[in-house]
């Protein structure tokens, strides 16, 4: 057991409730941030609590700087020093052309995608860093395969959105490997989890699966796994690096 204390943005459902159980059964305290959706945030503290394991729920938009602030704030105060982050809370919007998204929608995409990965590190390197007194620590950021595919005809505003995911998690990792703290991203492929449905299409895994040299979609535990050792002392010489979670595509 680490007794370590991990965030887990996003952590209601998919990959971040995935990650939320898995460190939780190996050991981690865990903090379970959601938007919204707080029964089915419940309930992911249930089964970690059923299986003996310790987390806290919070409530905040990781896109509005103020919620962030209050995040880590109420974080520090019901479970102490952060250890881990997993910058995971991401969205995407109906599937589109270029020619048919607006300035809005763009900016939401941008603002929960960037701007919040980009907030909550900075909050989680104010307490991390040995130059401002902490012990150090790991951050994993959740990007995309579509950060490298780009997604035309689909979402090329959230594949953008993850490109700057990756840029900024190579960026980091140099700025802070002298203060203690690793930071890394996993970029999952066609994962089976309800965000598909929020871009118009719940089954598009099934539909492109044939597509995937591993012939399958991938399930969020099999994410949460590379995300755990990214967080862990197993891969305490890896920093700026990606692990792609695609079946090869
Ligand atoms: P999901 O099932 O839709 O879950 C998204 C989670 O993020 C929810 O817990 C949601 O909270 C939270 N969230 C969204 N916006 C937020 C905000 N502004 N502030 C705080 N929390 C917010 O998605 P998923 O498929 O598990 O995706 C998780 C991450 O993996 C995302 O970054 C996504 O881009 C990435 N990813 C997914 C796939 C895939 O195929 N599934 C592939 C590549 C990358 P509420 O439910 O409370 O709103």
């Amino acid at each position: 057991m680490t007794n370590r204390i991990a965030l887990i943005t996003g952590a209601s459902r998919g990959i971040g409730a995935a990650t939320a159980r898995l460190f939780a059964a190996r050991g981690y305290a865990v903090c379970i941030n959601y938007r919204s959706r707080r029964e089915a945030a419940e309930a992911v503290q249930a089964d970690i609590e059923a299986a003996g394991g310790r987390c806290v729920l919070i409530q905040a938009d990781v896109s509005v700087e103020a919620e962030v602030i209050r995040l880590f704030q109420q974080l520090d105060e019901q479970l102490g020093a952060l250890d881990c982050l997993v910058n995971n809370a991401g969205i995407l919007h109906p599937q589109s052309k270029l020619l048919a998204m607006t300035a809005e929608r763009i900016n939401e995409v941008l603002s929960a995608n960037v701007t919040g990965s980009f907030l909550c590190a900075r909050e989680a390197v104010k307490r991390m860093s040995t130059s401002e007194g902490g012990r150090g620590g790991s951050i994993v950021n959740v990007s995309s395969m579509a950060a490298i595919k780009g997604s035309p005809n689909e979402y090329i505003d959230y594949a953008a959105s993850k490109g700057a995911v990756d840029s900024m998690t190579r960026g980091l990792a140099l700025e802070v490997a002298a203060e203690g703290i690793r930071v890394n991203a996993v970029r999952p492929g066609l994962i089976y989890t309800d965000i598909h449905a929020d871009g118009g299409e719940p089954g598009r895994v099934d539909r492109l699966k044939d597509k995937i040299p591993l012939q399958r979609g991938g399930q969020p535990e099999e994410v949460a796994e590379a995300i755990w050792w990214l967080a862990s002392d197993r891969s305490a010489f890896v920093t700026g690096s990606f692990i792609d979670l695609s079946g090869g595509l």
